[in-house]
């Protein structure tokens, strides 16, 4: 059987092969998604998105229906520190961290895609991948046989352990795990102190907090005496007691679990991200500890990254070189994900006497705000730059490096018309947009590729960053990040 996977075919139904469609079909791009569950899981494994992702969802105007699916949190943590990470101190119209499961997230990006015109087959399996000059043929199981499909480009977003990484010949290289750390969603039949526990004894780690849905709460646990237990080896409910009570005092009454599961330290990073029409985005390039909450998050931001290139080349609007950017971009960031949660990873394990100093020595430096900033500006995603800029500037503009590829944050702008409108609200379209004063000498940019691919404002910004002020005309990248600017 073949099956019309349209010019780009995503392998991967979760949230990142969710949101690399549905950039792709924003723009009128034909695009299938092949999953290989009939339908999703019920377990949440993730369950925040932080400030630079809920940034991301604002900028396509999805951050309503999100925000209305979860609950606020102020505050994140650093290897379950007892410091927290303050996340109310950054600029950004969402100065938190958003609770929401992750079947939450999924629900709502499939729910979007399936507006926008996306080709979600489920039971689909992808088992062979072959490229050609022009295209890229699969094969797989699904549909009650074998079938075929052929897209311009794929992207392998089908997890850690990503058939289509595989199938493309790129390297995953990294360290297995070396430790295992127990989950458990129960319900507590006896109070817990504060509404969230964080605890670090020479016992271990345990994190608990409530899952959202009233009924559960999730018990993350680190028992050094249980950190050798092989990862396939099933979780019983007395194991994730026996370790809260040693660490705790109590298991706080726990009962009915609804998921129990062992989850490691395994640490790779593709070696590329992209094979010739292949891409790979989320954790189909790069697994890590999932400390501090972030696989998903930037995941979704790959997305983003991937999606407005994949557009600008369909589309002819862009020079094909554009699509090595998503590497030049994106791969650093995955290094730098890799690397804070090895440090998270050594800090879990700190549980003997010296690595309990270890941890309170850190935590003691996290009350200092200069330090709690920079962890919360890591988890958030907002240490995030791309100072090389992806195309020639348009005539009349320039990159400058100390701008160039910063995230720009949802700011006011006095528009010519009078209205006031919130910078993202304007690139709902997935678009760049040429933002130019009202005294700026008319440059609306003529030349390919932006012509076409933007959109233009003429507005007096209300607030935004202080860096701005200089700038007459500035053209901001579809993902919200500053890419050309004209002085005045
Ligand atoms: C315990 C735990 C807690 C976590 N907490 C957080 C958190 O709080 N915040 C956070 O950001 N992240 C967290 N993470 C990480 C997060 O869950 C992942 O980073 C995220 O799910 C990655 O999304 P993805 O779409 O890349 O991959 P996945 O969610 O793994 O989705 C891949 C999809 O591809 C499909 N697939 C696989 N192979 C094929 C194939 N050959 N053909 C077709 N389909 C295929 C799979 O069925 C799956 O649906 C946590 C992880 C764990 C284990």
């Amino acid at each position: 059987m073949t099956r019309d996977a349209g010019e780009v075919a995503v392998v991967g139904g979760g949230p990142v092969g969710l949101m690399v469609a549905c950039e792709l079909a924003l723009a009128g791009v034909a695009v299938s998604v092949f999953e290989r569950r009939t339908e999703r899981v019920q377990q949440s494994r993730a369950l925040s998105l932080h400030p630079r992702s809920l940034e991301v969802l604002a900028l396509r105007g999805l951050a309503d229906r999100f925000m209305a699916r979860g609950q606020r949190l102020p505050n994140g943590h650093y290897a379950v520190l007892e410091t927290r990470l303050d996340f109310s101190v950054l600029e950004t119209a969402f100065p938190f961290s958003l609770f929401i499961p992750q079947t939450v997230t999924e629900a709502l990006l499939e729910e979007r895609a399936r507006e926008l015109g996306v080709n979600i087959h489920r039971g689909h399996l992808i088992t062979r991948l072959q490229q050609s000059p022009e295209e890229v043929h699969l094969e797989g199981t699904g549909g009650g046989g074998t079938f075929r499909a052929a897209a311009r480009y794929v992207v392998g977003a089908d997890g850690a352990r990503s058939a289509v990484r595989t199938l493309a010949g790129i390297p995953f290289p990294g360290a297995d795990a070396t430790m295992s750390l127990v989950l458990g969603d129960v319900v507590l039949t006896e109070p817990l102190p504060h509404p969230a526990l964080t605890l670090s004894s020479p016992k271990g780690v345990l994190l608990l907090a409530p899952l959202g849905d009233g009924i559960h709460h999730r018990a993350v646990v680190f028992d050094p005496e249980r950190t050798k237990v092989p990862l396939s080896e099933p979780v019983t409910l007395e194991e994730l007691a026996r370790s809260v009570r040693a660490i705790a005092g109590t298991d706080f009454g726990m009962k009915t679990p609804f998921w129990l599961s062992r989850f490691g330290n395994e640490t790779r990073h593709a070696t590329t991200y992209r094979e010739g029409r292949v891409f790979l985005a989320g954790d189909a390039a790069h697994v890590h500890l999932p400390a501090g909450g972030q696989g998903l998050n930037v995941g979704l931001q790959d997305a983003m990254n991937l999606g407005w290139k994949l557009v600008g080349v369909l589309r002819g609007l862009a020079p094909e070189p554009l699509l090595d950017s998503y590497q030049r971009e994106r791969h650093p960031v995955g290094a730098h994900l890799l690397q804070n949660t090895l440090s998270q990873s050594a800090l879990l394990h700190a549980t003997h006497p010296e690595g309990q100093a270890l941890r309170a020595s850190v935590s003691k430096l996290l009350t200092l705000p200069a330090a709690n900033r920079m962890l919360a500006e890591q988890i958030a995603a907002f240490d995030v730059a791309y100072p090389d800029p992806v195309l020639p500037a348009p005539p009349g503009m320039e990159a400058v490096p100390e701008v160039t590829g910063k995230r720009l944050p949802d700011f006011a702008l006095r528009c010519e018309d009078g209205v006031t409108r919130r910078l993202y609200s304007l690139m709902h379209e997935g678009r760049w947009l040429m933002l130019r004063r009202p005294s700026a000498p008319h440059r609306e940019p003529q030349a390919a590729p932006w012509g076409a691919w933007t959109s233009a404002v003429t507005a007096e910004p209300e607030g935004g960053p202080e860096e701005l002020r200089p700038w007459q005309s500035l053209l901001v990248r579809p993902d919200g990040r500053i890419g050309y600017v004209a002085r005045a």
